[in-house]
């Protein structure tokens, strides 16, 4: 506990340097320097198969924000030389699940790693998904000083996601993947890139598929109850054109963060 208490006011002795925000200036591209700007975060949330991933990498860039996807990022971080790489490298070598709070501080650790003066925060997609990570994630943002700003919740009805998770084919060859309903191969069976035979993966079987959702509905849906009772959760229809609930994401964003210019 003591260690890590003591990482923790490390990292956000790194943290609480002044950042810098660029600041537009009316009509011209002369940047004001020297405004303080603390840090705001952003959490999506909602089950697999709701376009969480996709929507988070195309909406982030947007609004300045660090995309942190938790699956991505334990792998880069135990590759990566920061400081916390050699303490989840243990955990993971001894085959035990990353604890909530190191998982915590490790976003954190991308996070001042990847943000610049103009960053507004970090977009967290995949964590928390239960109360204690949920909590880690509180105590993380409380230590910093800073908030947690808005929580989008993608929804989509439980029919749809088991249409959408089940459908999926991939080509045995090439790992090429393509969709029963929503783009299905040329030819039935075979891959439409190199012919080769396409298969259900057994993650994308209806009963994996049943597990994952039961899991998300029963440890990571209820988090929203604790977040709207803040005020800060905001609805997405994610049952709709992927354009379309980009749109309507962008929109729930823009009401709390400023667009850049530039996209
Ligand atoms: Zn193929």
């Amino acid at each position: 506990m003591r260690d890590s208490s003591v990482k923790s006011n490390r990292s956000r002795a790194t943290s609480t340097v002044h950042r810098t925000v660029l600041v537009p200036v009316h009509g011209e591209n002369t940047m004001m320097r020297g405004t303080k700007l603390q840090m705001r975060h952003v959490v999506f949330v909602g089950p697999q198969g709701a376009g969480k991933g996709t929507q988070a990498a195309l909406v982030a860039p947007r609004f300045n924000l660090i995309h942190l996807s938790t699956g991505d990022l334990l792998r880069e971080v135990i590759a990566s030389d920061l400081p916390i790489a050699a303490e989840i490298r243990a955990f993971v070598d001894r085959g035990d699940l990353v604890p909530d709070d190191v998982m915590a501080r490790m976003l954190f650790a991308a996070l001042d790693e990847r943000a610049d003066s103009s960053s507004a925060g970090a977009l967290l997609d995949g964590f928390p998904r239960n109360p204690t990570q949920a909590d880690a994630l509180d105590a993380q943002i409380g230590e910093r000083g800073e908030s947690l700003e808005l929580v989008v919740h993608i929804s989509v009805p439980h029919e749809v996601l088991l249409c959408r998770l089940t459908g999926r084919l991939t080509c045995r060859a090439c790992g090429r993947t393509f969709h029963r309903e929503f783009s299905p191969p040329k030819t039935d069976g075979a891959c439409d890139h190199c012919g080769g035979e396409l298969y259900t993966r057994s993650d994308d079987t209806k009963e994996a598929v049943s597990r994952r959702l039961t899991i998300y509905f029963a440890q990571t849906e209820p988090l929203l109850e604790r977040w709207r009772a803040r005020g800060i959760v905001r609805d997405v229809n994610g049952n709709q054109d992927i354009s379309l609930v980009t749109t309507s994401i962008i929109q729930v964003i823009s009401h709390e963060f400023t667009q850049t210019t530039d996209n």
